[in-house]
């Protein structure tokens, strides 16, 4: 790293201090849709950083300094704890979904993971059952205490996918070692399926895989009514992407609700796939 690069990083470490007593924080949900019937099958809960001078801030430019640093372990335990809450109001109001939450591989090995969320799940009233996490497959260090936290939130009700699969290493052990529920393919494949005949056949091989393995497979990064089909075509369970919805507010997820479930059915759905 170069002078001026770690003067940026120690600049937003310093702000991301601020940010977490300011409360700079909030949550974007994205909807995660079965791509056979249209219907919302989860939301995604997307971290965003509100700076009062920088305005907006991608979290592709803080995450990273924020598990450098360890400020990731009271950034992610804000994010379990919002999500939690915002599933519950929401279920106050009738609408229930399960939410997505990211979590960082420090969380793991720099924290009692468990124990972090047993306590949100008992303070916000959540069921498990409503509560998801997705790891990246980055987590090398120490698998058995990983493995072992994942058996326990899994015995709580909680679901496990991989996220971003196919980018990391090792992605077979995960398979073989980790209690999961769900792939996720990373963006990068879908995004150039209909122009590189490569990407083509890793996201159909990651589909059998997981079909294989008796996971759900869920495409993330849809952008085209193309990639839409071809991954109906090719029996891809669950879908997100800014074709049907980019991540929004909690407010506005719940009114546009509607229309953005209405979008697998007005495109596509080609013959045979609706009712497999
Ligand atoms: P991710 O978990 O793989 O999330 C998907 C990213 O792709 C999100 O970017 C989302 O807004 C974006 N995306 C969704 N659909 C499309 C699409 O159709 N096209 C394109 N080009 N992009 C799409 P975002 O919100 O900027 O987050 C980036 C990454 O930052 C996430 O990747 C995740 O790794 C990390 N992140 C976000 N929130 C959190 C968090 O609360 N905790 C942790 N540890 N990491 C987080
Ligand atoms: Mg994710
Ligand atoms: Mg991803
Ligand atoms: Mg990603």
């Amino acid at each position: 790293m170069n002078e001026s690069n770690f003067l940026i990083d120690k600049e937003i470490e310093i702000e991301l201090k601020k940010a977490i007593e300011q409360n700079q924080f909030s949550l974007h949900y994205q909807p995660k849709l079965d791509l056979r019937t249209g219907e919302l099958v989860g939301v995604e809960a997307l971290i965003r950083w509100n700076h009062p001078r920088w305005g907006m801030v991608s979290p592709e430019s803080f995450i990273r300094i924020a598990e450098e640093t360890g400020l990731i372990i009271p950034i992610g335990e804000w994010v379990l704890l919002a999500a939690c809450r915002q599933m519950v109001n929401w279920q106050h109001e009738g609408f229930f979904t399960v939410v997505s939450v990211n979590l960082s591989p420090k969380q793991f090995s720099n924290s009692n993971i468990v124990k972090t969320i047993e306590e949100v799940l008992q303070k916000t009233g959540l069921d498990p059952h409503f509560l998801e996490l997705e790891l990246t497959e980055s987590l090398k260090s120490d698998m058995e205490h990983t493995i072992s936290s994942l058996q326990q939130l899994k015995q709580l009700g909680i679901s496990i996918s991989i996220d971003d699969f196919g980018t990391g290493y090792s992605s077979f052990n995960y398979l073989k070692e980790f209690p999961i529920d769900t792939l996720k393919i990373d963006q990068s494949f879908v995004k150039e399926l209909h122009h590189q005949p490569n990407d083509e056949a890793i996201v159909k091989t990651i589909i059998s895989i997981a079909h294989n393995l008796n996971l759900k497979v869920v495409a993330e990064g849809i952008e085209t009514k193309e990639q839409l089909i071809f991954l109906q075509q090719h029996l891809c369970d669950q879908g997100q992407g800014y074709f049907f919805s980019k991540p929004m507010p909690a407010t506005e997820l719940k009114e546009k609700l509607f229309d953005v479930q209405q979008v697998v059915n007005d495109h596509g759905m080609p013959e045979g796939t609706r009712n497999r």
